[in-house]
């Protein structure tokens, strides 16, 4: 049994844990704001303690093995785990909207190796489903990434769980990422600023609602009739769209906040106006807001990407009828865009039977990771 992660402990948790108590805000300080792994560099910590930590926990938990980046500024990265499976998560960098407002990151983590949802349009579900991971893998998915990208502690980050897997099934793993994600002396990046997207497991988004945490609901829609969307969606012949838009309107929404509709537009599919009526009534009542994604083609798909005029067309009628809606911008389409793309194309090749000697620094530091480069040509064997 490998020890567990310091990643994996709310401060009230790790106070808990550490004696003198006063000891968990120092190291976590250390974990999230220099991003430090190691526990012998935290030089404020007593000998007996980092000999205590040292018996009885780890931190790191995963490592990245592969890094892509995109021409618009997003990066995907493939990580390992300790068991030798792999996962990704991508950053993604919002546009700059004003020569004095600073970037904006968004980062999609993933919540499990695989999915047992199986949705016929998604690359994660081709590999079925390995297992959950653990709240600390989730939470190191951030850091990893901050320390990588060189991001400071203060600067705002938004979370979405669109990455590998069903975040609502593995919810008790990540409601406790989204505690220690959140904690002020950490990250601290508000509930409010995390976003669950489920394929609509209904029982369990009531759970999540009764649960308090303040996230943010995305839901998978992505079909207006429960036939489509059981061809699409399996799941959808265990909890239909009524059983779903039931749960989603008892769902305790922020004031200022919406519940986000996703909807995976396919050629021929479902990229019609009649579907964009249907959807119009079908979220009549609930404070809503559409989220167009485009399909992204992959190996071996039978779907097609939509063209963009009936994208648009779509879009357009939501908007005359005083729906929120937005069409996704394709962030990182140069790099292995869609969920479990990067995976596939690693795995297909050598370099994860022969991972690439490369390590990150453990804290950020300008002059080293200047040298360190993203490009695909250095990462990826193919
Ligand atoms: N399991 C959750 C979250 C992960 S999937 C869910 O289904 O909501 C995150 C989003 O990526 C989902 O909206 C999913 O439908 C979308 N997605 C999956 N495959 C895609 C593809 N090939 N192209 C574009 N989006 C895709
Ligand atoms: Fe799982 Fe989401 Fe992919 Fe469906 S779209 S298989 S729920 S990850």
């Amino acid at each position: 049994m490998s020890k567990p992660s310091l990643y994996g402990y709310t401060l009230n948790e790790l106070k808990a844990l550490l004696s003198p108590s006063f000891r968990a805000k120092q190291i976590y300080h250390w974990l999230y704001h220099h991003y430090e792994c190691d526990v012998l560099c935290m030089n404020n910590i007593s000998k007996n303690m980092q000999d205590f930590i040292q018996t009885h926990f780890s931190i790191s938990q995963i490592e990245p093995i592969c890094i892509e980046q995109s021409r618009d500024g997003s990066r995907k990265y493939l990580f390992q785990t300790r068991d030798g499976h792999s996962f990704e998560s991508v950053l993604i960098q919002m546009r700059q909207e004003t020569e004095h407002k600073s970037e904006k990151w968004t980062m999609c983590l993933s919540s499990q190796i695989g999915c047992k949802v199986g949705c016929a349009f998604c690359f994660t579900a081709k590999g079925g489903f390995v297992r959950n991971l653990s709240a600390a893998e989730i939470v190191e998915q951030v850091v990893a990434m901050k320390r990588h990208a060189q991001i400071p502690p203060h600067k705002r980050v938004n979370i979405v769980f669109m990455g590998m897997g069903e975040p609502l099934d593995n919810l008790s793993n990540v409601a406790q990422a989204i505690k220690i994600l959140s904690e002020l002396e950490g990250l601290s990046i508000a509930a409010r600023r995390q976003t669950i997207s489920t394929s609509g497991i209904a029982p369990k988004i009531k759970t999540l609602g009764e649960l308090n945490l303040g996230v943010q609901l995305a839901i998978s829609l992505h079909a207006v009739d429960d036939n489509l969307r059981s061809r699409l969606m399996p799941i959808n012949r265990a909890y239909n769209i009524a059983d779903v838009l039931a749960e989603v309107r008892k769902f305790p929404v922020d004031t200022r906040k919406r519940v986000m509709f996703e909807y995976l537009v396919i050629k021929g599919v479902n990229d019609d106006l009649a579907s964009a009526k249907k959807l119009l009534s079908l979220l009549n009542g609930i404070r809503a807001k559409v989220n167009l994604i485009l399909f992204n083609p992959h190996k071996g798909s039978a779907f097609e990407r939509p063209q963009m005029s009936d994208v648009k067309a779509f879009a357009d009628f939501l908007i005359k009828k005083g729906l929120l809606c937005t069409i996704r911008e394709s962030k990182g389409l140069d790099i292995s865009a869609a969920c479990g793309q990067l995976r596939e194309k690693i795995e297909s090749s050598t370099a994860l039977k022969q991972p690439q000697s490369y390590k990150i620094p453990s804290r950020v530091d300008m002059k080293s990771v200047d040298s360190i480069n993203v490009s695909q040509e250095t990462f990826i064997e193919s």
